[in-house]
């Protein structure tokens, strides 16, 4: 009983310190809502600093975090990712917060038209926990870029790398919030009249992030998660698929939203594929430094999954035997055939378990993919011309790598994002910028008087000009 009271009044007290710390942010916004160019790279370049400054420290924290961290993972796939993006937007900010020149057409000369991106107001953002520092810092960044306020709420399964980030978001005091919590503690942040909302995690979250900041007409970023296919036609170079699938498999063990989930192979080079590809697992145990599974209640999920498939039918090899699994040393392994209805062909993977399939052609391949969901990332392998145009086309992701995988996401020029049931909205490049803005249209007209009494006066003969002009 007195732990509910306690555990009552910490989340009365988050839902003040929301709501205290939003009012304050949009008063801190109207009271400069446009901050000047030199504000925003000031602001930039203090955040770039305080990482670079504070960099052991995060590696440190992450791998605290973690059951285990490799500092490459945090090092290669959070940190640098960060700083590059930054670097990115304090190349391009000042040619993105210029004016637009518009045509006003002749029927409206002498008039002036422009488009400028202007500050959204106060942005809230969510992150999840398996790029702790780059999920939550770059989205952020983006949207101090763009002259807004910030409110972030942090991932309960990070708490060392959160006390480290609120550390770094001290140089930014004024404009941006950190708020700390689990589920309550987010429902009530996306309950928030925000001017934007940012949410990356799951598509089960993103669906009661999006009803509740409907509530309010929140603009929303969905980011989500999903299954991205891996394609292999019969001319791929196998030895790079493998080497490929390895390496993405084992970033982050898999807890990434664009790793691969499930393999569509060509029935020309199935057998050949799996066996090699046993061998690329097995070999890969070895190596040191690997991250393991956020903790062990995300292993066992990941093992109820294979558990399932191989109940209906599939085949699972284990580079690491079921029994000894456990989330500092999970293995790779290959779940082999698996039904579409197993869960795990229905459920995000994330992790390092990879479905194989057999397919007889490209349309095959297509169809299955249109059955799992529109994913966030689709990997073809095949130098085939014909193939890349149709899959590039005629099948819906929210982005495609053509005989590679994953590096996309780390190009700060190139929009990321999902379609369909893996998100809605980008960032990255100036697309991240301009979700944070709000394109005004301005029309700009002299004092001079001389259409408007032409227009009061004349309004008639106008009428019948541009009927004819437009209506004949
Ligand atoms: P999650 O959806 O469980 O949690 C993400 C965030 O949402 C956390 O901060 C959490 O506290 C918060 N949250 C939980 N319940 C909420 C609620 N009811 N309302 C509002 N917020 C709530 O995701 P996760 O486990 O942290 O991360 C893994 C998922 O994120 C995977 O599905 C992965 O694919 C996805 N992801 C997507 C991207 C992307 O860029 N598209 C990147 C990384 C991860």
């Amino acid at each position: 009983m007195l732990v509910g009271v306690n555990e009552g009044r910490v989340a009365v007290a988050h839902n003040l310190t929301i709501k205290n710390s939003l009012i304050t942010l949009k008063a801190a916004y109207l009271s400069g809502p446009y901050p000047s160019h030199e504000a925003r790279q000031r602001q930039l370049n203090r955040l770039r600093l305080a990482i670079i400054e504070n960099k052991s420290r995060l590696i440190g924290a992450a791998k605290t975090d973690f059951s285990v961290r490799s500092e490459h993972d945090t090092v290669l796939a959070d940190v640098i990712p960060t700083i590059s993006h930054i670097n990115y937007l304090s190349k391009h900010l000042r040619e993105w917060m210029k004016p637009e020149k518009r045509s006003s057409g002749l029927e409206f000369f002498p008039s002036k038209v422009l488009s400028e991106y202007v500050p959204k107001g106060v942005v809230g953002i969510i992150a999840p926990w398996n790029y702790p520092i780059q999920l939550a810092l770059v989205p952020l960044a983006t949207a101090i870029a763009a002259g807004n306020k910030v409110m972030i709420k942090l991932s309960e399964y990070t708490p060392a790398v959160n006390a480290v980030i609120k550390d770094v978001l001290a140089v930014l005091k004024g404009d941006c919030v950190v708020i700390e919590g689990g589920p309550d503690v987010a429902t009530e942040f996306s309950h928030q009249a925000f001017d934007h909302l940012f949410f990356t995690g799951s598509t089960e979250v993103g669906k009661k992030v999006y009803t509740a900041a409907a509530q309010n007409l929140v603009p929303v970023t969905l980011e989500l998660g999903g299954k991205s296919p891996l394609i292999v036609l019969e001319d791929a170079n196998i030895e790079k698929v493998l080497l490929d699938i390895v390496f993405a498999k084992n970033m982050n063990a898999g807890q990434v939203c664009v790793a691969p989930d499930y393999v569509l192979v060509h029935e020309a080079i199935y057998d050949e594929f799996i066996k090699k590809l046993k061998l690329q697992f097995l070999k890969s145990n070895t190596r040191a430094l690997k991250t393991g599974i956020l903790n062990e209640a995300h292993a066992q999920r990941l093992k109820n999954l294979m558990v399932d498939a191989q109940d209906r039918g599939a085949k699972i090899y284990h580079s690491v035997e079921l029994e000894s699994i456990h989330s500092k040393e999970f293995g790779t392994h290959m779940v082999i055939d698996p039904p579409l209805d197993a869960r795990i062909m229905q459920e995000e993977v994330f992790g390092p378990v990879l479905n194989i399939i057999k397919v007889q052609s490209i349309a095959h391949a297509k169809m299955t993919v249109q059955e799992l969901g529109t994913p966030l990332a689709c990997y073809l392998y095949t130098n085939c011309q014909i193939a890349q145009n149709d899959i590039r086309q005629n099948l819906q992701s929210g982005a495609l790598c053509i005989n590679d995988m994953l590096f996309h996401v780390a190009v700060p020029d190139l929009p990321f994002g999902g379609v369909g049931s893996s998100g809605f909205g980008n960032y990255h490049g100036k697309e991240g910028f301009v979700t944070f803005s709000h394109c005004k249209s301005i029309f700009q007209s002299s004092n001079n008087i001389w259409r408007s009494k032409l227009f009061s006066k004349y309004s008639h003969v106008i009428q019948r000009i541009l009927t004819r002009l437009y209506l004949r």
